[in-house]
């Protein structure tokens, strides 16, 4: 499908259309801007995507008492947040996420691909308690072709998680297809939709390797 087939097909996908987020994504993709640069626009974007991903909490009235008077005022419902990060580029997304929320349980999922299948293996987990009364954030910067996140979205499901969201800075419209033909019901906050994946599955234009640029390896 291409971009407009899919933002037609899947609601829930979302493109986050803003300047300061576009200015952010185009110097990720310079490859003159250096790690240092790199790591603190990863998380700069993490924040401000993850603004957009939590919209939609719900709160519910609590009364505080102000210097002045005791009054109704909301406040976050339910159990604290969990973002989850893909490692290890998903690690510097998931801090600029936890900006929003410092208090929120941070769980791990790490894969790598096996070079024979080319099947996203998990080498390490790590969640909080009560993943089903959470609302889970699943970050990775970079949707490929997707088969990371729809396995660590499938994991998640199989703890009993019910309220999941992905966030990517950017995505291959071949991987948004198989994540959506995975995981309909997991809404989409995504910082830019590239052109394809090359054959080495790296996202065109995109930003080279995500990992390696957030922390100086190469
Ligand atoms: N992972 C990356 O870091 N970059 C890509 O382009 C694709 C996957």
């Amino acid at each position: 499908m291409t971009r407009d087939e899919l933002l037609k097909t899947y609601p829930d996908i979302f493109v986050i259309n803003h300047p300061f987020v576009k200015h952010k994504l185009t110097s990720l993709r310079d490859k003159n801007t250096n790690t240092r640069e790199f790591r603190m626009l990863v998380e700069e974007l993490g924040t401000l995507i993850g603004y957009e991903a939590t919209r939609d909490l719900e709160t519910v009235d609590t009364e505080v008492e102000t210097p002045l008077e005791t009054t109704l005022s909301p406040m976050l419902k339910g159990k604290k947040l969990c973002i989850v990060t893909i490692m290890r580029a998903g690690n510097g997304l998931a801090e600029g996420v936890l900006k929003l929320s410092p208090s929120a349980r941070v769980g791990h999922v790490g894969m790598y691909r096996d070079p024979e299948t080319k099947q996203p293996v998990e080498y390490y987990l790590k969640m909080p308690h009560s993943v089903d009364e959470r609302t889970i954030i699943v970050v990775d910067p970079m949707l490929a072709t997707g088969n990371s996140a729809i396995a660590a979205i499938d994991k998640m499901k199989e703890m009993g998680a019910k309220d999941i969201r992905f966030i990517c800075l950017f995505a291959a419209p071949e991987g948004i297809e198989a994540f959506k033909k995975a995981h309909s019901d997991v809404p989409m906050y995504i910082g830019a939709i590239d052109r394809e994946l090359d054959e080495h599955a790296y996202i065109r234009p995109g930003v080279g390797d995500a990992g390696d640029r957030i922390y100086g390896t190469r």
